[in-house]
C-alpha cells in the first residue's frame, strides 16, 4: 500500500505512519526526519536545510525529492510506504508523480490513498509548543499530554528531553503559515484525482490510528 499523509505541523502525521510501520510493515519515510538526522550529522545535506528548517520554511524542492526518491527505491520500501510530510509543494507532488510513474516496476506504482489530518490551529500550536524529544532515541513526549516520569528525562533510554528547534511558538506560526500558502493546495491537488481522504486528527492516538486505518482500508 502506497500512502500519503498530508496535514499541518502537529497533526500527528509522524506518529500514526510509525504505527503503521510498526503494525502493518509500511516503511514511513519522513522527509522531516531525514532532514533532522542531516543536520544533526553535519552533511553537506544538512547544512544546507539547516537555516530554512531553523526559520521554519521549506527546504527547495530539489533537495527534498532527491531525498524521497532515493529512499523509494530501497528494499525497505518493497511491502509499502508512508510518506510523512512529503509532498508539500505542488512540484513536489508533481514530481512524485514523475517517479512513481518511472517505477523501475512493472507499469510503475501508484499512490493508493492520501490522507489528511485536521487539527484546529490553537490546538496544533498547544500541541507542538509542549512536545519533546528525546536526543538520544527520539522518543516524543509532551509536557502536559504525555508527560515524561522524570521532568526532562527519556522514560525508554533515560536520555535528555529537548525541545526542537522549530517548536517555539515564533516559528511554529511560520510554519502553520507555510502549510496554508504551500501544502494546503495539495488537498484539492489529490481530491480531483479521487485520492483524499480527510481525518479528523484532534483525538487520542488510538482513535485516530482507527480513522486512519478505516480511510485506508487497512
Ligand atoms: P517536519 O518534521 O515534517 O515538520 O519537518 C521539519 C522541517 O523540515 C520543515 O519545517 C521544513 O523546513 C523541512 N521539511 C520537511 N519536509 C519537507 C518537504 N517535503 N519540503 C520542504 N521542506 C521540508
Amino acid at each position: 500500500m502506497h500512502l500519503i499523509f498530508l496535514g499541518p505541523p502537529g497533526s500527528g502525521k509522524g506518529t500514526q505512519a510509525a504505527l503503521l510501520e510498526e503494525r502493518f510493515g509500511l516503511c514511513q519515510i519522513s522527509t522531516g526526519d531525514i532532514l533532522r538526522q542531516a543536520v544533526a550529522d553535519g552533511t553537506p545535506l544538512g547544512n544546507e536545510a539547516k537555516a530554512c528548517m531553523d526559520r521554519g520554511d521549506l527546504v527547495p524542492d530539489r533537495v527534498v525529492i532527491g531525498i524521497v526518491e532515493e529512499k523509494l527505491k530501497g528494499a525497505e520500501c518493497r511491502k509499502g510506504f508512508v510518506l510523512d510530510g512529503f509532498p508539500r509543494t505542488t512540484g513536489q507532488a508533481e514530481a512524485l508523480d514523475a517517479i512513481m510513474r518511472d517505477f523501475p516496476a512493472p507499469d510503475g506504482l501508484r499512490i493508493d490513498r492520501a490522507v489528511a489530518f485536521q487539527v484546529d490551529e490553537e490546538a496544533l500550536v498547544a500541541r507542538l509548543s509542549g512536545r519533546r524529544t528525546c536526543e538520544a532515541c527520539q522518543a516524543m513526549f509532551h509536557l502536559t499530554l504525555s508527560p515524561p516520569r522524570v521532568d526532562g528525562v527519556c522514560d525508554r533510554c533515560g536520555g535528555r528531553l529537548v525541545q526542537r528547534p522549530d517548536d517555539r511558538e515564533d516559528v511554529i506560526r511560520q510554519r502553520l503559515a507555510v502549510y496554508e500558502e504551500s501544502t494546503r493546495p495539495l488537498l484539492d491537488y489529490y481530491a480531483g484525482r479521487d485520492l483524499l481522504s480527510r481525518v479528523p486528527a484532534g483525538g487520542t492516538v488510538d482513535e485516530v490510528h482507527a480513522a486512519v486505518k478505516a480511510a485506508v482500508g487497512l
